[in-house]
């Protein structure tokens, strides 16, 4: 138990979510609640005591992070982001206003994670410490996401403060740079399977390595010779050894039950484009970027699902497309081209190789860079 509590501790750091120890809390309950050091203290036990749960994880995260959080939860007891993470996952992100076992045990029985006014963040794991973490990580992203969302929409609707423009201000001058230096990937075809999940492994390593998501929330794919090798579904990105499944492209197996959820989208993909690795994270400023859509009126709503208008961000096309069979896995093998890249509206970017992980890990990182600066210009009122 210790071993994995300090395992998640040190994600947290490695991921840039928090940056002093002192300040993190991740809990264990065998039998008794277990944790490292003083922080959290007797109120996270008796949160363990009023609700079922196995895993717990409090933390101040990265200043950058408690900045933009404290902002938004300032006067609002619930915050709805519209990224796939929050729909699919978190519903919404209840806001915490004291520490308190009683105020944190409501929220956190109706939902995986909350954030308090003072800009921590809080989450629960029913079976496990890992269940905790993921929440964390998907609250810390959906809260980013948010945070350029309104602000945005905030110019647009002429209701822009001098202060929120302060605010805005400060928050640039902290922005983590884009990922840099080199990311070890080796040169394909790969045609030994043992070649093939190592340098999965790598890939999947890399994108989390470089920021570009959070571990849980994407994907890696390789075919060759009629196999699509694709990571688990629920595996952890940066620990995909032996979480990798072959799943044959005629589907005559039922292999692919445990295969990653966007399996039928990868799948297309590669009968649609020829290509052979797919790389697919959930990159912060390309889901921002497509969530700025000007449609207004036609799509608000349920842009994600159906935006009426064929949009791209400097020729990279942007789709719509739930996650599943009948949305992106149709959606985005329409759009997406060989040895290049797409964005899934409010969710992340899938992009494409013909013979390693070396051209989609650099479209990807091109991709976030260009969203990156197209984000930045549009909040510029
Ligand atoms: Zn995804
Ligand atoms: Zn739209």
């Amino acid at each position: 138990m210790i071993e994995q509590i300090e395992k998640f501790e040190t994600k947290l750091i490695d991921q840039h979510l928090a940056e002093d120890r002192g300040m993190i809390a991740v809990c264990g309950y065998d039998d008794r609640v277990i944790k490292n050091g003083q922080f959290g203290g007797e109120v996270l036990e008796s949160v363990f005591d009023s609700i079922n749960i196995l895993g717990l994880v409090y933390f101040m995260p990265h200043p950058l992070y408690q900045r933009i959080f404290q902002h938004l939860s300032k006067s609002v007891s619930v915050l709805s982001p519209e990224d796939c993470e929050t729909r699919t996952f978190l519903h919404d992100i209840p806001v915490i206003e004291k520490f308190e076992p009683e105020l944190i045990a409501n929220a956190l029985s109706r939902r995986k994670g909350a954030v308090f006014r003072s800009g921590a963040v809080i989450a629960r794991g029913t079976v496990t410490i890992e269940q905790a973490f993921i929440a964390a990580s998907s609250v810390v992203h959906a809260l980013f996401i948010n945070y350029f969302i309104e602000y945005w929409r905030k110019i647009r609707r002429g209701r822009l403060t001098s202060s929120d423009r302060n605010h805005f201000e400060h928050v640039l001058e902290g922005l983590f740079s884009l990922p840099e230096g080199t990311f070890p990937l080796g040169c394909g075809p790969f045609d030994s399977e043992s070649v093939i999940l190592k340098e999965m492994a790598r890939a999947g390593k890399a994108i989390v390595d470089a920021g570009l998501v959070d571990s849980f929330f994407g994907n890696v794919s390789y075919t060759t010779e009629g196999i699509c090798y694709i990571s688990e579904t629920g595996s952890s990105l940066d620990e995909l050894e032996g979480a990798i499944v072959a799943v044959p492209i005629n589907g005559s197996s039922s292999v692919g039950l445990t295969a990653s959820s966007e399996l039928d989208a990868h799948m297309r993909v590669v009968e649609k484009t020829g290509c052979s690795s797919i790389l697919h994270g959930h990159p912060k400023f390309s889901v921002i970027a497509s969530m700025m859509c000007e449609e207004d009126g036609i799509c608000q709503h349920d842009c994600y699902k159906n935006c009426p208008k064929l949009r791209d961000l400097e020729g990279v096309p942007i789709v719509s497309g739930e996650i599943g069979a009948g949305g992106l896995a149709k959606t985005l093998p329409a759009r997406i081209e060989k040895d290049s890249g797409a964005i899934v509206y409010g969710h992340g970017v899938f992009t494409t190789g013909t013979s390693d992980f070396r051209k989609p890990f650099d479209t990807m990182v091109e991709i976030e860079r260009m969203a990156r600066e197209s984000v930045l210009r549009r909040c510029k009122d």
